[in-house]
């Protein structure tokens, strides 16, 4: 099972990785695209124009990947302070310390996590309006 010095170690970690988020979602969200439609008059390159909205297409991806991790990290947070943190969220057998180590804000053993990746509905598919 979990030691103290082990949690103690995660939860700085989770912590740790919770602000680090925060900070690259806010500097992700820098109104840059209100400065690049300034000047979409001027553009008639259609290559141009697929070059930008490939650009900030990959840019809402990656904040929508940080925005995913922010919210494994913050529910880890919230196990770590109702005691269920190391515990699988689907079937309730501990989670193996390695993958703990390895994925601290890992809520599921592997063969849950496998499971549920493998009936998951792909993030592209559920975002959009
Ligand atoms: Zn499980």
């Amino acid at each position: 099972m979990l030691d103290k010095n082990t949690l103690d170690s995660l939860t700085a970690w989770l912590l740790a990785r919770q602000t680090e988020l925060f900070a690259e979602i806010g500097s992700r969200q820098n109104p840059v695209d209100a400065m690049t439609s300034a000047d979409m008059g001027e553009v008639n390159d259609l290559e141009d124009q697929a070059s930008k909205r490939e650009r900030t297409t990959m840019q809402d991806a990656e904040v929508q990947r940080d925005s995913n991790e922010l919210a494994d990290v913050r529910a880890a947070l919230g196990r770590l302070n109702d005691g269920s943190f190391g515990t699988c969220i689907d079937c309730g057998q501990p989670i193996d310390l390695q993958r703990l180590v390895a994925m601290p804000a890992a809520a599921r053993c592997m063969i849950c996590q496998t499971h549920f990746e493998a009936r998951a509905i792909p993030p592209s598919l559920t975002t959009r309006p």
